[in-house]
């Protein structure tokens, strides 16, 4: 059985302080919930305090992005291999933002992807519709082509050290979720394109919904089939929401497993 994963995606918000008191109020209270997984994707300067607050605690360190490159002269651009120094177990790679206000395109994200497994991480590989796509009908198309990229450039069998994230563009950071039928169509979908390749993979792969989850809309969306948890933008800024949602999917596991 997939375990569930909720992950936060800080985006670009915190502080020292304000990242201590987060961590500080969510650890208690995750570590009191069994067999399903935490993770916060943090900002890269606070990788290092992040890291020493999540020390021996069950909740993992993720980054947002790395660089496609191994080194060298990248002005300002953060590495797999640093990220991977602070003992990180996941890193985003594909988010929308990145794709549309940095310029990822499928190639590079299927790079970056590469770098995260090559330094022994696990990419958590967005894709996801623009509410244009999605009216033209092509979700599908879109996701596929997104995934393909990166499959083509990496071989279908890095899926197994990989989660994907549905993240629906329109969704993200609108207060306007997917309805959990749209949802799980999708993530049927994304797993289906696998399973023709590869069936054991297909039912193992993890695939999480992001947009615009809170502890209002988690329990529908987890119980999804083929919903294996969230990532999480704003939600997981403020700790009782974040709490809140983690409960949702560890009680959606539960369910799962009676
Ligand atoms: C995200 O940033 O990945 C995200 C899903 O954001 P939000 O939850 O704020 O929509």
């Amino acid at each position: 059985m997939r375990s569930k994963l909720v992950a936060g995606n800080w985006k670009m918000n915190g502080s020292l302080a304000e990242n201590q008191a987060l961590l500080e109020a969510l650890l208690p209270a995750l570590a009191a919930l069994k067999g399903t997984e935490f993770a916060v994707c943090v900002p890269f300067p606070y990788l290092s305090q992040a890291r020493g607050l999540l020390e021996g605690q069950a909740v993992a360190l993720g980054a947002q992005d790395v660089c496609q490159f191994e080194k060298g002269a990248y002005t300002g651009a953060v590495s797999a291999a640093m990220v991977a120094d602070f003992r990180c177990r996941y890193a985003i790679v594909g988010h929308s933002e990145r794709r549309t206000v940095f310029g990822d395109t499928d190639e590079i994200v299927a790079q970056k992807f590469a770098a995260v497994l090559k330094h022994g991480m696990t990419p958590i590989l967005c894709v996801g519709e623009t509410l244009a796509e999605r009216e033209k009908g092509i979700t599908e198309k879109v996701v596929a082509r997104q995934l393909d990229v990166v499959l083509k450039h990496n071989g279908t069998a890095s899926l197994a050290k990989s989660v994907v994230a549905y993240e629906p563009v329109w969704a993200i950071g609108t207060g306007k979720n997917a309805t959990p039928d749209e949802a799980q169509a999708v993530h049927a979908y994304i797993r289906g394109r696998v399973a023709a390749v590869d069936e054991q993979l297909a039912a193992q792969l993890r695939i999480l919904y992001g947009g615009s989850v809170k502890s209002g809309n988690a329990s529908q969306l987890f119980a999804m089939a083929d919903v294996d948890g969230g990532l999480i933008g704003g939600a997981s800024l403020v700790a009782e929401e974040f709490i809140a949602i983690c409960r949702t999917a560890a009680v959606a596991r539960d369910k799962v497993t009676v």
